[in-house]
This record gives structure tokens, sequence and C-alpha cells, in this order.
């Protein structure tokens, strides 16, 4: 389901555990629950105990073919574990052979490999049309090329529609432990294959019918929400760190599906979005609102037909969150799969949580045939959504078309956003209308006005992966009062997809005044949080080149001498970790940059070229030693893929691995986050901690992070904490300390934390600004009135300091390194890291 991890802990909770036959739970509160924070992160603290693989390559998509595509997919091995088999669904490795005996049967049936699962599981994308020939599929990539970049001839085509196949959507499983999406999937695409009746054969030829047949293998197999790296793949759209969201990414991008559903379980009454307020201010909520809601009606009859009722199988009512609902499910960030597609033209999109739970304790707990009853019903109800909503996009088919054309008409077109009229849809009122301001483009510059090279390539990259378009200015240019470099990046927003590149690119708002409860994070800005300068401009004159890549950024200078490389981005940390790897002789200057010896500069030239960084003459520098930083970290699944990716070797460790016997002289660092309580060890480990502490480091986040630091007897400090649920962009200061030097003007908080009382070791490296501080987000004052952004201005958001016996802490009340996401934070935890590692060696100066 969308619901949070804790969410769902707490309807854990709220749900009787002696189930008997027909139990059912009371429909869940569409709202999230305060302090969600430190228990998402023991979730996923477990999640990461797994053991981890690298990512696969992503594969090939083949475009220009005819239909059927029929590919013999390779059959996995049989697993008995497989957590779908007690339910009676599916197991993963069965669907291979599923889908391959369908495309012995049918012509209708085309299923492909759009990619790997972090664990390296295939990913199926299965397509359901009528056949074509390669020249007839040709004429589908030209009409829908056509309606993406040439969307004002393509509207004025009245044709147009009766030549396309309006593409459809249907994705399944994205969380692993809500199956039946998959199954519903299988059913409806055998229906469609087989059937002999003409309005099936109708359908066929006017639609393509997309199916991922299971978003998320991984969990699928594993009975978990999470893919094999522990995260919510429903979460990380803005993002893309996970293979399969890069899938799926790919996939709304080739087929521009006009609708799109994404089944999830569990709610009861069946969940049917649209949502509930604050709307997402960069859609065209006009457009969208209305086909989304008839085709949410349309889903809601077609499952109400299917008979069942609280007293006869304890299946309630579906309910409609824009309908049924004040607030606390909403569509304002755009990281669920639903929020994303309509970026890439979805004018209808939903997601469905089918009624019935199986998973969690009920997976565990319920007798099999309770399981595979409630299982089934689920199942007929996912087939009921998918087939609502191919007769929906059927009998829609000429209008879904014009108003994808139309969303990309306004982009290019550069339209302001329109506001919504009130009553558009029955209920749409003020609560409703959700605005933004387009600016004419972004700029991200090159030269001295840029802030990091890499951030700034690291960015145009992304967003490229994501369709947008981005161009490189031939000229200098002037625009907002500055002159820009020739080389400087430009992002028109006189573009079709201009919707998503602002939804990026913008600084976002402070929605805290107008919804009390938000649904999920509230601030993402990629231009606030991922290391590079990003300036809107109202008006530009220039021409700029399309590109395809950003430029290569890496640079060594001639010479002889020693090298400096600036840990400002991740790219640098990266570079520096694989010298560090290799043995190269380092040293570690407290304003955050290394220094490489003279001997080692064939190795720089080497990570220059790899990760893109640029070394520069090392001038005079006092510094001190510093080797490979090894952790051992007790941390939520995101942050340890984030230090994986960053290059440091680390060990996972919690409680119970401490208690069971440590051995640290393999540890230079300690970071803890989630999943360790000093309280809690026994006498041998908190002997053994002691000893580690004499000499190495700590690196605390978050509440467990700070009880930690407290229990340890670590820095004198007291941790405040903000309320719970308070996420977003903030504005923060930033001191020359080791771990400020060097900061972005913005970080990242989630359940946000201050630091009163410091003792005379402490430092503060950072300091929430007087000003807001949140920048765009969810920040309101706990009901009691503490915990807001009033109490958290000025305090102290990053402190540093030796603790009397030596160790070298950091603590951390922000949260730099959430869910893989805001990229231009990630060196402030290395420098953390380092400093902490290299501090209590003896200080070199060079040369
Ligand atoms: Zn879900």
């Amino acid at each position: 389901m969308r619901l949070s991890i804790a969410l769902l802990s707490i309807a854990i909770l709220l749900t009787p555990t002696a189930a008997t036959a027909h139990a059912v739970e009371p429909p869940p509160p569409a709202v999230r629950d305060f302090g969600n924070g430190p228990e998402r992160n023991e979730q996923a603290a477990e999640d990461s105990a797994e053991t981890l693989r690298a990512p696969a390559e992503e594969l090939f998509h083949e475009r220009d073919r005819g239909y059927p595509r029929q590919n013999q997919l390779p059959i996995p091995a049989e697993n008995p574990a497989d957590a779908s088999i007690k339910l009676g669904l599916v197991p993963y490795h069965g669907i291979a052979a599923r889908l391959n005996d369908l495309q012995k049967r049918s012509k209708r049936v085309s299923a492909e490999i759009i990619g790997r699962s972090y664990q390296g599981r295939d990913l199926y994308l299965v397509t359901v049309t009528a056949p074509e020939s390669r020249d007839e599929a040709r004429e589908q990539s030209r009409i829908r090329d056509r309606i993406q970049h040439d969307a004002a001839a393509a509207a004025r085509d009245r044709g147009l529609p009766r030549k396309y196949k309006a593409p459809l959507f249907v994705n399944n499983n994205i969380h692993g432990n809500e199956w039946e999406g998959t199954d519903a999937a299988l059913r409806v695409i055998e229906e469609l294959a087989t059937s002999t009746d003409p309005q099936v054969a109708d359908l066929l030829s006017h639609t393509r019918l997309y199916f991922n047949v299971t978003a998320n293998p991984d969990g699928r197999v594993n009975g978990v929400r999470v893919n094999g790296a522990g995260f919510d793949l429903n979460r990380d759209f803005v993002t893309a760190s996970q293979p399969e969201v890069r899938a799926m990414r790919q996939v709304m991008i080739d087929t521009q599906p006009v609708t799109m559903i994404d089944l999830h379980g569990y709610v009861n009454g069946t969940l049917i979005e649209p949502t509930t307020p604050p709307h997402g201010a960069n859609y065209e909520y006009d457009l969208f609102i209305k086909n989304t809601y008839a085709n949410g009606l349309g889903m809601e009859a077609a499952i109400k037909a299917l008979g069942h009722t609280p007293e006869a199988d304890g299946v309630y009512p579906p309910q409609i969150p824009f309908r049924d609902s004040a607030e606390g499910w909403d569509d304002w960030p755009p990281i669920f799969s639903p929020q994303y597609a309509p970026f890439h033209g979805a004018v209808a999109s939903h997601t469905v949580e089918i009624p019935l739970r199986v998973n969690g304790s009920d997976y565990t707990n319920l007798p099999v045939d309770e399981l595979r009853r409630r299982s089934g019903i689920n199942t007929a109800i996912a087939a009921a959504a998918i087939r609502a909503t191919y007769g929906f996009v059927r009998a829609r088919h000429d209008q879904l078309i014009a108003d994808q054309i139309e969303v990309f008409r306004r982009g290019a077109a550069g339209e302001p956003s329109r506001t919504v009229p009130l009553g558009i849809v029955p209920g749409f009122g003020p609560e409703d209308v959700y605005n933004t301001t387009f600016p004419r483009a972004y700029v991200i510059p090159v030269g001295g006005g840029q802030r990091s090279a890499t951030a700034a390539a690291r960015l145009v990259d992304h967003l490229i992966a994501n369709d947008v378009e981005v161009g490189q200015a031939k000229r200098s240019f002037r625009a907002g009062g500055r002159t820009y470099p020739a080389g400087s990046y430009v992002v028109d927003m006189r573009q079709p997809k201009r919707g998503l590149a602002n939804v990026m690119l913008e600084a976002g708002a402070d929605i805290s005044p107008r919804v009390d409860a938000m649904y999920d994070i509230s601030g993402w800005s990629h231009a606030l949080l991922w290391g590079a300068t990003v300036d809107g401009v109202t008006t530009l004159q220039t021409k700029a080149e399309p590109v395809k890549a950003a430029a290569p950024t890496g640079s060594v200078p001639r010479g002889h001498g020693p090298l400096a490389l600036k840990v400002i981005d991740a790219k640098e940390v990266m570079a520096l970790n694989a010298l560090l790897a290799q043995g190269v002789a380092v040293t570690w200057a407290n304003d955050g940059t290394a220094i490489i010896p003279a001997a080692a500069r064939q190795a720089a030239r080497t990570v220059s070229d790899r990760y893109g960084v640029a070394f520069t003459p090392a001038g005079s520098v006092t510094s001190t030693p510093l080797s490979q930083v090894r952790i051992a970290a007790a941390t939520s699944a995101d942050e340890l893929f984030t230090l994986r990716e960053l290059g440091f070797p680390v060990t996972p460790i919690s409680t119970a691995i401490l208690n069971g016997g440590f051995d640290w002289s393999g540890t230079d660092v300690l970071f803890v986050s989630s999943g360790l309580s000093y309280a809690a060890l026994n006498p041998a480990a908190k002997a053994a901690l002691d000893a580690f502490l004499a000499s190495g480091g700590v690196v605390t986040r978050g509440s467990t992070g700070a009880a930690f630091n407290t229990a340890a007897g670590l820095l004198t400090a007291t941790s405040i904490a903000g309320r719970g649920d308070a996420n977003g962009v903030a504005r923060v200061v930033s001191s020359t300390g080791p771990v400020g030097s060097g900061s972005p003007g913005y970080s990242f908080v989630y359940s946000p934390r201050w630091f009163t009382g410091l003792g005379p070791e402490v430092t503060v490296e950072q300091t929430y600004a007087a000003e807001g501080p949140l920048v765009s987000g969810h920040w309101r004052p706990n009901p009691d009135g503490t915990g807001g952004q009033d109490a958290a201005r000025g305090q102290a958001a990053v402190v540093s300091g030796r603790d009397e016996r030596g160790a070298a802490v950091v603590l951390f009340g922000t949260e730099p390194m959430f869910r893989n996401h805001p990229k231009g934070l990630f060196p402030q935890v290395a420098r953390a890291l380092y400093w902490s590692a290299s501090v209590t060696g003896a200080a070199v100066t060079t040369p």
C-alpha cells in the first residue's frame, strides 16, 4: 500500500491478532501518524542486514519492431521459499513460463525484459494489442513523438486520435508484499489474449495495454515491501536511485500512457484515487482531475458490481480520498508512480489499494485457507479495476489523447499555470486549487558561477534521463542581471515536459499553513539539494543547442607537485575513496580538502576521468594523514546504500551484533542512526565499544544517534526534537568548521532535531537559519506549540567536538542521506567521517 511503514505498524497494533475466518480490519485512517522517522529507520535497518548485490546493467528496450514481439523469456530457478506460494499466488519463478505460454497461444501478447531488479531478477513488460506490422508500429511511434514534440500541430490534426492506439500502463506489485496486482494482470492478459469477444478485438485495435507484471520481484519473493536494496520503490521517482524505478521511468517515457494505474494493498474498502489536497502544483490539473475522477468512479462501480459485502466476506465499499476524505492522502510529491506518470502525459492516474490484508502479521498468523480466500478476492478486485480502466480508455479514447496533447501543448507554449475552475468536478473547492509560477528558463551555469561542476553535470544528466530537454548556450549571455558563460546549460521552460522540469527545479513551497497532515515528504527540490547552482530566469535571449549528456568535467593540472581535491560533491568523495582504497598516502585538511602526493598523479588522472573531478595544485597546507575510512554502521537501508555508493567500506552493526561480540579493530568510525542502543548493550559489548571510543570517531544522526551520544557520554549537548512528521528543504547557515565548511545553504530535514546546552568542547557546524527556516515542505509546531520552525530558528543543526576520551564526534540533526536523494549533502557526511577518522593523527605541513 502507499501507507507509510509507521502507519502500517499502527494499523497492526489496532488490528485484532486473533483472526477469525472472516475477520477484517476496519478502514484505516487515511492520515499518517507523527514520529515516523525512527520507525522507518528501524524497519530499514532490518532490511539492510540482507545480502546486497551490485545493481544489474540496464537492458536495451526495443522500440520500433512490430507486434507481437515474441521473446522466449529465460525461466528463473524454482524457489520454494518464494513468499507468494503460501498465498496461492504465482511465484516469481512461475511468471516467465506463463508469459512464454501466452505468447505461444496468442499473437496479441508480447513479453520483453526491461531491466533487472537490484538482486538481479528480470523485469517483464507485457504489451497486449492487436498485431502490428513493422510499418504500423513505426507509424504509432511517429504519432507518439508528434504528440510530444509537435503538440500544437497534433491538436489541429482532427484525424490523429483515430489513427493512434491509446496507451494504458498497468503497474503491479511495486510494494513486494502487496502481491495480487501481478496475479490480476496475468489473469487479464490471458483473458485478452484468448477472448473471441468482438469488443476485445475492438479494444486491442484501438489501444496498447502495457503491464509491468511485477515492478518489485525482489520484494515479491522476499515477502517485503522494499526491493533488495531496502528501498521503497514508490518513493524513488524523483531520485531514481533504484534500477526498478529507472525501468518504470523508461516505460513511461517510451510508451507515453494516457492512463496508468498502480495496484497496491491493503485498504478496506478498496481505496481508489484521485487524492485529497494538497495537489501537485505542476500538473495540468483541470485535465487530470476530470479524467482521473471519472475513471475512479468507473473502477468503484466495477468493484461494487462484484457483490462483495462486509457481512458476507468482510469487504467494505470502495473509498475515493478526493471525495471521501478531507486530507492525508495527497498527490503533492511526485515520488509515487501515479504522481510521476502525469508528467509524461498520463491524464488519468491512480493508486488503487485492494482491500484484504495478507501481509505483515496476517501473513504469519492467519490460516493458509483464510489467506488464500483473501488473496482470491483481492485478485478479483484488482482485475476488475484493470478491466474498468481499459474500458474507460476505450470509451474516452479520443478525448484522452486530445487531453494528453493539450498537456504537452501548454508546456511547449510556455502557458502560465492554470487556476482550475471550482466545481470542475463535483466537490472541487478552493482547498483543491494549487498553482505555481513557471520561470522562462532555468540556467545551470558553468565556470566560476557554478558551485560544483560535477553536481551540475549530475543534475543535467538526471534531467535528460527524465526526458527533460536541456540545451547548452553557444555564446555567453545575460539573464536576470547576470552574465553566463558559453557552455552554460539552459532548461527552456517552453517544452512539453516543463511540468517535470519545474517540479524538480523549483524551490517548492512551504505548505504548512494550508494543510495539517501530509502523507509523505513535502519538499525535495533538486536545485536546492543536489549541490549545483541553478538559477530561474524570467527572460531568455540565447540559442541553446540540445544536449544528450553533460560535458566532461574532470581535470588534473600540469606540473609535478602534489594535488588538492576539494570535497564539496559526492563525486569528489567517490574519487577520494577510490584513491584511499588503492593505498594512496592522502592527507586531510580541515577545510575539507584532500592532499594527494605528487607520486599519485597517475592515480589522480584515472579517478579524474572516472568521476569527473577537478584537481588543483596543492598550496602550502596543514593536514593530517588519512587512510581509508572503515565504518561500522547502525543505520537505515538508504543510508547504508549511500555510504557504500560513496565508496566507504561499511560493516552493518546493531545492538544484537555488538552483544554477540564484535571485533572493533577493523573500524575507524562508528555511524549511528538506527538500531543501536548503548543502554541495551551487555557489559562485554559496552567495554569493547568504550575501548573503541578512546580513539575511534563517531557520527550520529536523528533520535537514535542523539540518544546514543547521551548514553555513551560523548558530547555535552541536549537534543531537541522538532515535530516528528516535519520534513522538507531547510535554510541553514554553516560555519567554517571541519563539517560545515563548503556546505550548501540548504539542507534536508525529516523529524528535524537541534542541539542546545552545548559544552565548551562542542563546535557548531551548522545552524537552522533565522529566516524560515523551511523553504519548502511541511513543518508545523506540535499541538502544544513546541517543535515548530520558530523553535528551530538559529539553533544548532550539526555539531562536532572531541569528547574527554578523545573520540571525534559529529551529531546531525538534519537528514543528509534521506532515501539517497539530497546528493549535495552527501559530502557533508563524508567530511564528518574524514575529519573524525583523521583528527587524532599528527599534523603535517606541505610542502
Ligand atoms: Zn503499496
